[in-house]
């Protein structure tokens, strides 16, 4: 635990401004204990939660999927989001996460012994967006780690529990990638560790479909109706690594990184390019439309 901590970041624990140096949360927490928990993580455009509603509508989906319910109205999330914001010792935009545990309980998988869900909310300055790498490009692996299986822990949950993404990357990262581009159990392309994933073929952006088994991106989602308002051919479907191999340009979203194209594909598929026409179309639309 270093210093800077204190400057860094703000923490708010069930709506009190704790000490960064000093937060944490029982050992019997669940959250801990078995990765009971969901999660969100928003930025601010000119000091305001980008696209607040779709983030708590995912929220509320995440605590429903897992069967948690919260003592907290939309408007006391919202508040603690603002205060935190409001408490910021940085000049740039904030970067938010918001964490809610199953709370503290025996040590039985079967949560009925925990009470109180923790709402913890941590702020930092958001890194920068439009680093030079996101202008050439990044390079993903096809990881041999595959995307969980919806009837096994659905990725369209944002849960606490990201091993799966974790052993993508150290994959990934180990091969010399920024990041992992995952298949699903029927070999078809799901997404990144942390971001959706899109390629651009014949003029026309492909997708995967949520039902391969994917987290509902909010830029993801923002793309598609920038796609559909400037009339260039958007789908959602399965992809193949034959897609992949085949693309004209790759791209990744996300809401810390924007859209970042992609110039590299290595692992299962060895892909080149550029970040390409469609994508700066798309990109400079989102960013222009976002005001980030
Ligand atoms: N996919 C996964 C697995 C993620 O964790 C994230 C973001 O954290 C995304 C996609 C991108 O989602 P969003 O655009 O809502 O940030």
């Amino acid at each position: 635990m270093n210093q800077d901590l204190e400057t860094d970041y703000i923490v708010r624990i069930n709506m009190e401004e704790i000490d960064p140096r000093k937060a944490s949360v029982s050992i019997f927490d669940h959250g801990f204990l078995f990765g009971d928990s969901i999660y969100e993580v928003v930025r601010t455009v000119n000091g305001k939660p980008y696209a607040w509603k779709e983030h708590l509508k995912r929220l509320r989906g995440s605590c429903r999927s897992i069967n948690l319910e919260l003592p907290w109205t939309d408007e006391d999330l919202q508040r603690d989001v603002d205060t935190a914001i409001a408490s910021k010792r940085w000049d740039g935009e904030t970067y938010i996460r918001l964490i809610i545990t199953r709370g503290a309980g025996q040590i039985d998988l079967m949560p009925r012994t925990c009470k109180n869900p923790n709402l913890i909310v941590i702020a930092k300055e958001l890194p920068e967006l439009r680093a030079r790498l996101h202008e050439i490009g990044l390079v993903l692996c096809v990881t041999e780690v595959k995307r969980n299986s919806r009837l096994a822990m659905d990725p369209a949950i944002k849960s606490g529990n990201y091993l799966n993404n974790v052993l993508a990357l150290i994959e990934a990262r180990g091969k010399g990638a920024d990041d992992s581009i995952m298949l699903n159990e029927n070999d078809h392309l799901t997404e990144c560790s942390t971001s959706n994933f899109f390629l651009v073929k014949d003029g026309g952006v492909k997708t995967p479909s949520l039902d391969c088994g994917i987290l509902a991106g909010i830029i993801r989602e923002k793309i598609i109706g920038i796609a559909l308002s400037e009339g260039i051919p958007i789908e959602e479907t399965s992809l193949t690594l034959d897609d992949l191999r085949s693309a004209d340009e790759v791209f990744i979203t996300g809401t810390v990184k924007g859209v970042v194209p992609v110039n590299r594909i290595i692992g299962q598929v060895e892909w080149e390019g550029e970040p390409g026409a469609i994508t700066e179309q798309l990109r400079e639309a989102f960013y222009v439309s976002s005001g980030m």
